[in-house]
């Protein structure tokens, strides 16, 4: 009996090893099948000319959409959207038409005195009798605002563009009909304001109203406010009439599979973005590092897997491969994506992310050969640190850069690209991204500044991760809440 035990033992030990052998072969075989050439094929097409830059909503864009698709078929990869590589969906964007703004009988200039915010395209007329002035200019105090459901706003514009529009969007999901932005500017100028995209349609009866220096002092002398520093109800008769033209883009994001042997309903997700900025000015943004690299590198991951699938190498999650559209113009693909999943998204263990991985960053103080900057394993799950730490550790030993990671980082890396979406649902995220350079959103941002070494050791590192989130015995716990930016 006592000899079964230890026979038995031991058999399990050899088998264990042989397993953890087997693991270990898989890993550097993996590892060694990246390859520099596949990377530059693949980027010289993607960087191309005949690509237009890729911008969202263009015939450059469907290129390179067809490009990965027809690449994921020739893979053998299972279409990710039923039958189809693409999952298309369409932007909405706004302009004014037509704006009739009345103070106390006498009418104002559009453009000149007043314009209208084209996020939120108000359609229709408001009569609008008295105001809450609120003109302080720590917009961040919003203390006194209980109760402003139905009233219409008059504030300061803060210096923070970002506060504004943050304080706006507060203000309109507490019901407030609209408001009126007092601006440092006389006369005003929108002409620099790009309109924002959107996934759906927006049926706004909100308005947002700029209104210009001059016309600012005149509502404050026909108003009467006695002192700027606190919140008051005021009388003005105002009218605001407006119409908006809307105009749509047609884009799609590229997604396909390799279905995982034991768990095939649970997944990882390797992700980039392959749009970029397209022709401006007759010049064309190759975007070669920004998204050109991250994008050959889900090609080469999905070609390397799929061979290895070919041979019966199959991880136990099924790996999905996203190339998002729309990131140029707000991170829209990944956003309409995490909104309408094809996949449930409580089943995603992870989203690698990768953007801009094929160039130094020349301030990168360590070996500026071997280095990734690491963003988002500190958040969402406690495990992602110690999962790609033993990856690096045991075999790509690049530098792990985490500066990044920083929630006081003025570049704010961890809110500008894909995995955020994945990231603000609750999905862990970890993304790869070699830094900012000289020719960052330049027609500059070739191919010939690539450093393809640089980009296969980052490759190998996301190849690995994947592998090993997708063959964990468990999945990966979600035990650190969700820090939201708002
Ligand atoms: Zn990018």
């Amino acid at each position: 009996m006592k000899l079964k035990k230890i026979l038995f033992t031991i058999c399990f030990l050899i088998v264990l090893c042989g397993r953890s052998q087997t693991n270990e072969k898989n890993y550097l075989n993996l590892m060694n099948a990246v390859n520099e050439n596949q990377l530059k094929s693949k980027l010289t097409i993607l960087s191309s000319d005949t690509m237009e830059g890729r911008e969202t909503g263009t015939v450059g864009e469907t290129k390179a959409a067809n490009y990965l698709a027809s690449e994921f078929k020739k893979l053998g990869l299972i279409p990710g959207n039923k039958t189809s590589f693409m999952q298309p969906f369409t932007l909405f964007s706004y302009q004014t038409k037509s704006a009739e703004f009345i103070l106390k009988g006498s009418g104002k200039k559009l453009d000149e005195e007043f314009y209208l915010q084209n996020d939120f395209p108000f359609q229709g007329k408001i009569d609008i009798e008295k105001v809450l002035c609120f003109l302080n200019d720590n917009l961040l105090d919003t203390a006194f605002l209980n109760g402003i459901k139905g009233k219409v706003l008059l504030i300061k514009n803060s210096n923070n563009y970002q506060t504004l529009i943050r304080f706006i969007d507060f203000i309109k999901r507490k019901g407030v009909l609209g408001c009126f932005v007092l601006d440092d500017k006389n006369p005003l100028s929108n002409s620099n304001i790009k309109s924002k995209f959107f996934t759906a349609d927006q049926k706004s009866n909100f308005f947002v109203c700029h209104v210009a220096k001059a016309l600012f002092k005149e509502i404050l002398q026909k108003s009467q406010i006695l002192n700027e520093k606190f919140p008051q109800e005021i009388d003005l008769k105002m009218t605001l009439t407006a119409t908006f033209d809307k105009n749509t883009l047609n884009s799609k994001n590229v997604i396909g599979a390799i279905k995982g042997k034991t768990k095939p309903f649970e997944y990882v997700f390797v992700t980039c973005h392959y749009d970029h900025l397209g022709i401006i000015d007759g010049k064309i943004y190759n975007g070669a590092d920004d998204d050109g690299s991250g994008t050959a590198a889900v090609l080469e991951i999905a070609r390397v897997l799929s061979e290895f699938k070919n041979q019966n190498i199959i991880a136990d999650r099924t790996i999905v491969f996203l190339a998002n559209s729309g990131e140029e113009k707000g991170l829209l693909g990944s956003l309409y994506f995490t909104e309408n999943s094809l996949y449930p998204l409580n089943k995603v263990n992870l989203d690698l992310n990768i953007d801009m991985i094929g160039r130094a960053d020349p301030n990168y103080s360590g070996n500026k050969n071997n280095y990734v900057y690491l963003i988002g394993d500190d958040k969402l799950s406690s495990q992602l640190v110690g999962l790609i730490d033993t990856i690096n550790t045991g075999f790509t030993k690049l530098e792990l850069d985490r500066k990044y990671n920083d929630p006081n980082d003025p570049d704010r890396l961890y809110y500008r690209s894909d995995h955020y979406n994945f990231a603000s649902k609750g999905v862990p995220v970890l993304f790869f991204f070699g830094g900012l350079h000289e020719d960052y959103h330049k027609p500059s941002d070739k191919i010939e500044k690539i450093d393809f070494k640089l980009l296969k050791l980052r490759t190998q590192l996301i190849l690995l991760t994947a592998w090993k989130a997708a063959t964990n015995n468990n999945s990966l716990v979600r035990d650190i809440p969700l820090v939201k930016y708002n």
